[in-house]
């Protein structure tokens, strides 16, 4: 079965990859021959996982899920959210959001986080959403070379390292994207 995955990012794709049996082959963007920004203007992170599937389902009319993740840092309303990507900026710099985190955290006791991860899959004329989650809390310091994005500064609850400071296999086994993959891969294999 060929799927397309509505991202570029290399990263994403590859993590994705592995998690999927090897019967379900993912097109990226690319592969299908789309190069658009696709819009990202929702105001959830259900919204935009949404936008972004159906704009390659009626654009290019192929099947294909998307997804949408961010951080919700329970200290700061849940921020940042489904603005993530560019909290400290429209440069989308992960060192930069990292150190507004850290910032808007200083002295701060409650450091509860989660990431959530929302898969939206357009498959035969309809629409599924699965949804994964991971809890933990936002450490005083950054830890780890690995992954990306705040994983330097997300621990995951009953955990003693950071995402960056896990392997993939290891993050994917806990993650919200892993989580949120596990319920599409068993959609799609049951
Ligand atoms: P996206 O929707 O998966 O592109 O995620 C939006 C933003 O949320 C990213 O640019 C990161 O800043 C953050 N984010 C999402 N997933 C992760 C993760 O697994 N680790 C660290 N940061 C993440």
């Amino acid at each position: 079965m060929k799927l397309v995955f509505a991202s570029n990012n290399l990263h994403k794709i590859e993590e994705i990859q592995n998690l999927l049996s090897s019967s379900i082959q993912i097109l990226s963007l690319k592969d299908i021959g789309c190069f658009d920004e696709i819009p990202e203007t929702a105001n959830t992170i259900e919204g935009n996982a949404i936008l972004k599937a159906n704009y390659v389902t009626e654009k290019y009319g192929y099947d294909c899920f998307a997804d949408d993740s961010g951080l919700e840092i329970e200290y700061l309303n849940r921020a940042p959210g489904v603005l993530s990507a560019r909290f400290a900026g429209e440069q989308k710099n992960d060192q930069d959001n990292i150190d507004k985190v850290l910032r808007e955290l200083e002295g701060v006791q409650n450091r509860n986080a989660r990431f959530k991860t929302v898969i939206a899959l357009n498959i035969k004329n309809e629409q599924y959403l699965f949804t994964g989650i991971i809890t933990g809390n936002i450490t005083t310091s950054q830890k780890g070379s690995q992954g990306f994005g705040y994983d330097p500064i997300f621990q995951p609850n009953n955990y003693k390292m950071t995402f960056a400071q896990m392997n993939q296999q290891e993050k994917s086994a806990i993650s919200h994207r892993g989580l949120a993959v596990k319920q599409l891969m068993h959609f799609l294999t049951t």
